[in-house]
């Protein structure tokens, strides 16, 4: 099997302390997000430890850690680097 890449969660220091007040939000800092505006999705696997790399989603099987496609904001995006996200 190849390896995927992937880096840690902890690459964006995700700041979880903020409760969501919508129901679309950026999952590193829980800030309301716009669906209409630009923002990015990230996926993120191992039960939440992990960020895959885009170009990696065609060799990885989901699993039942897998957590799937989450929106971020543009800002957290670029703490993990834009290539670990796309566009939304
Ligand atoms: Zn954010």
């Amino acid at each position: 099997m190849r390896l995927l890449r992937t880096i840690p969660i902890s690459t964006g220091d995700p700041d979880y302390r903020r409760r969501p007040t919508t129901d679309y939000y950026c999952v590193n800092c829980h800030k309301p997000l716009d669906r209409t505006k630009r923002h990015r999705l990230i996926h993120i696997i191992d039960g939440g430890s992990l960020v895959l790399h885009p170009d990696d989603e065609h060799g990885y099987r989901s699993d039942n850690a897998d957590c799937g496609l989450h929106p971020i904001g543009t800002d957290c995006a670029k703490r993990y680097g834009l290539e670990w996200s796309v566009e939304a």
